[in-house]
């Protein structure tokens, strides 16, 4: 008997708990979001222009508008190690805030890296497996995602090149063991290892590196090489729709804790991932069926592209290899001050995210980071996890709501996209 390729579903039972299909919000939008364009011609993204970059059925995701699209079986069998993730009664902090709203927490650090990026990771990493690529390229800040793609490419028999923002490979460097651990090859960017990335060290020798610079680097690695392709772990719109399952789960969880529906919804936000898996599935219910759930962004006041940044056409990455993204932009050479939150260190958001602010369905507030860390620590002394320090922005604006009367009699939602226990460096400082 032949062993079966890692891609093959395994057959065992999956509880019928973990979603079946991912929920795409394109389907409900009253206006469809802006296309991507091409970086050269300027004219909307076709098929042929990302093939380098990526397998097919990722393309087709990226554009489609149907509302459901299934999950391979193989990726519902990972997924069911850690999922459902928990949806959890904050009762503790309730009392500890005396507050009259009703909190709940969906809590992704239960994934084997601790974090929400495994939803998409495992996902792309199928899809990439399916289509014979048997190299994945990507970039990373301080590593949640590098670990997360590391993890789905092991599972999935392929290998994985990880180009990690040089401040984050010099100051932390437990999620590099993560990815060597998971077999994966991780590089501090810029490295002298692609066109761009020399470009970028001829132009400043001593540069911390970027995740724009680290994308570039990323790219031109995958498109130079036949059987490699790049995956990104936030922005674009197919990652939107992996991230789906924790909203979709939210609608059934939400009901069985004995609510009508979610009043407020707090979800941190980087790139737009996490924020849109959490909220998209409950906004797609607003808009169908009338429900009234408020989301809430919160993003970190050093990098405030949804509060502060333009609505533009702009790149993905700082040697404009990427299309060009409708998104609210702080610009693609901005540097952001080094934060803890290192996954919020994005100059960029998601346009599916973008486009749901310009509409007007959802709001965003920034959160600067000692009002997010202090955020963290009341909720780790109040429930006992620690939360990742991206998540604390969400943490510590839905505390800051439930402290006010707007809050009474609410059910809140706060998105814990992961917990920190790799970061307990920054908490340490904090503290
Ligand atoms: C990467 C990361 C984020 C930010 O990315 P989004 O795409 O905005 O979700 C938030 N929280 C955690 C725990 C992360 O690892």
């Amino acid at each position: 008997m032949s062993t079966p390729r890692p891609i093959e579903p395994l057959g065992h039972a999956v509880p019928s708990t973990v979603p079946t299909h991912w929920y795409n919000l394109a389907a409900d939008l009253p206006e469809p979001t802006p296309p991507h364009l091409h970086p050269g011609t300027k004219e909307p993204l076709t098929p042929d222009d990302l093939a380098p970059l990526f397998p097919m059925a990722l393309i087709e995701q990226e554009v489609t508008t149907e509302r459901y699209v299934e999950i391979p079986q193989t990726v519902r069998e990972i997924y069911s190690t850690w999922r459902p993730s928990p949806l959890v009664r904050a009762h503790r902090l309730e009392r500890a805030l005396g507050t009259k709203a009703r909190i709940y927490y969906k809590y992704e650090g239960v994934s084997p890296v601790g974090s929400h990026k495994p939803n998409t990771a495992v996902a792309q990493a199928y899809y990439n497996a399916l289509e014979g690529t048997t190299k994945l390229t990507t970039e990373t800040g301080a590593g949640q995602w590098g670990a997360s793609l590391s993890f789905a490419a092991a599972l999935l028999g392929l290998t994985c090149e990880v180009w990690q923002v040089r401040a984050s490979f010099d100051a932390k460097p437990y999620r590099r063991f993560q990815m060597e651990t998971y077999g994966s090859v991780c590089h501090p960017s810029p490295s002298e290892l692609t066109e761009s990335g020399r470009a970028m060290l001829a132009a400043d020798p001593d540069t911390t590196g970027s995740l724009g610079m680290a994308i570039s680097e990323a790219v031109e690695a995958a498109a130079k090489d036949p059987k490699a392709h790049y995956a990104l772990g936030s922005v674009l719109n197919h990652v939107m729709l992996h991230q789906s399952v924790i909203g979709q789960e939210v609608l059934e969880q939400i009901v069985e804790a004995g609510e009508e529906q979610v009043d407020v919804a707090f979800g941190c936000a980087g790139g737009g991932s996490n924020l849109a898996g959490l909220t998209f599935p409950l906004i797609g219910k607003n808009l169908r069926e009338g429900t009234t759930t408020r989301v809430v962004a919160c993003e970190p006041a050093a990098c405030p592209s949804l509060t502060q940044g333009e609505y533009r056409y702009d790149h993905g990455d700082v040697a404009g290899l990427t299309p060009l993204l409708k998104m609210h932009t702080l610009g693609k050479d901005f540097v952001p001050p080094a934060i803890h939150a290192g996954g919020l260190r994005y100059h960029g958001m998601a346009p599916m995210v973008s486009h749901a602010l310009n509409l007007g369905l959802l709001e965003a507030t920034a959160v600067d980071q000692d009002t997010a860390f202090a955020g963290g620590v009341e909720f780790a002394r109040a429930e006992g996890i620690i939360p990742a320090p991206e998540s604390t922005h969400a943490v510590a604006a839905a505390i800051a709501f439930a402290r006010t009367a707007e809050s009474d009699g609410r059910s809140v939602l706060i998105g814990l996209s992961g917990n920190g226990v790799l970061d307990l460096p920054a908490y340490g400082a904090y503290v």
